[in-house]
């Protein structure tokens, strides 16, 4: 009988991991911008071209790559972040799959500079659908540079099915924002097409989600703070008389990365019970940190869900905090602009 099973090459598998992992320019902004997060950067540039349809750059400040791990770092399952499967329940880092940067360059024309400090000169890649087409010395400044041009040129399918560039670019900066969000201490610019959509310094959390939404936002801020064994909340909630037509402005962090839960929002729903105008939607920008060993970020390559291992009692406490925030807020509408 003649076998019939092969491996797939690895450019191929690429190919087929960056299916989940890329679905639009938005997602290699997530990607990079998370790596240069975790890469220690206080400085990051994000720049696009056509709603990132012909060019997402990330440049970043943080500790850079050697020249094998430039190499290395397109492989697939090459990561720096974890060792071993225990690891996944520690994660200090954004990544840890080993898989986005390997995705990415089997779908699109990556050019890569980094540089460590120690180094006098950094490391050049250029990789078009997994082929590396070259590796060159360069000057470049401390830290990487990733430019992503092209993006699904070798799969028509999949570039025909982007949408327009107004709704690319919506997708790009809601990205953008939420990593933003969750990283105030960092400084975070953005340009689209040459021109500066975002210039955040690095700042505290209130003021970077004035930075963001604008100045009026300020105002309608109630602090939202609580501590307990399994979880400590912190963040703010919009005053219900703020209340907006769209959920644009509901963010759960937990533990400093982006996530989606309906649970947890019903939660903020339920605090503002009898508060809202129909059809209006609180707005939220929680933080929510509990220990890694109570998480499963795994469960998705993008990792915005997560599975908690007690989301009922979270469920409670988030909705008591919120609750009591509203209510003392009634009683005495200080804000303290500090916080
Ligand atoms: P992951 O982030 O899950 O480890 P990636 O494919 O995104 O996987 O990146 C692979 C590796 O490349 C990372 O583990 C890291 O060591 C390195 N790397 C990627 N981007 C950067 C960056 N901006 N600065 C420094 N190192 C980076
Ligand atoms: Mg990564």
């Amino acid at each position: 009988m003649a076998d019939i099973i092969q491996l797939l090459p690895d450019h191929v598998a690429n190919q087929i991991a960056a299916g989940e992992v890329v679905q639009r320019p938005a997602s290699v902004v997530k990607e990079l911008l998370e790596n240069a997060i975790d890469a220690q950067a206080t400085t990051i540039k994000l720049l696009i071209k056509d709603a990132g349809k012909t060019l997402v750059q990330v440049i970043d400040d943080g500790v850079g790559m050697s020249v094998t791990d430039a190499r290395l770092s397109f492989e697939r399952h090459a990561t720096s972040k974890i060792r071993s499967a225990e690891d996944l329940f520690q994660l200090h880092t954004k990544g840890f799959r080993g898989e986005a940067l390997a995705s990415i360059a089997a779908i699109a024309h990556v050019e890569l500079k980094s540089k460590q400090e120690a180094d006098d000169v950094g490391t050049e890649i250029v990789i078009e659908g997994s082929e590396v087409k070259s590796q060159e010395v360069v000057v470049t400044p401390k830290g990487t540079s990733i430019a992503v041009k092209n993006l699904f040129f070798n799969i028509p399918a999949r570039r025909n099915f982007l949408k327009s560039n107004p709704v690319e670019l919506r997708h790009v900066i809601d990205e953008f924002h939420r990593v933003a969000l969750a990283h105030p201490n960092i400084a975070f610019v953005m340009y689209h097409n040459g021109s500066e959509v975002f210039n955040l310094p690095e700042s505290n959390y209130r003021q970077r989600i004035v930075n963001i939404f604008g100045n009026k936002t300020n105002e309608k801020l109630v602090p939202v703070t609580e501590e307990t064994e399994v979880l400590k909340v912190s963040g703010f909630v919009g005053k219900p008389e703020f209340a907006k037509k769209t959920r644009g402005e509901q963010f759960f962090f937990v533990n400093n990365r982006f996530i989606k839960s309906a649970y947890l929002n019903h939660a903020i729903n339920s605090a503002f019970e009898g508060l809202l105008k129909d059809g209006t939607h609180a707005s939220y920008f929680l933080n929510l940190e509990v220990d890694p060993q109570s998480i499963d970020i795994n469960i998705h390559p993008t990792k915005t869900e997560i599975k908690f291992d007690d989301e009922q009692t979270l469920y409670a406490i988030l909705r008591a905090s919120v609750k009591h925030s509203l209510g003392q807020f009634s009683i005495a509408p200080v804000l303290d602009f500090e916080r």
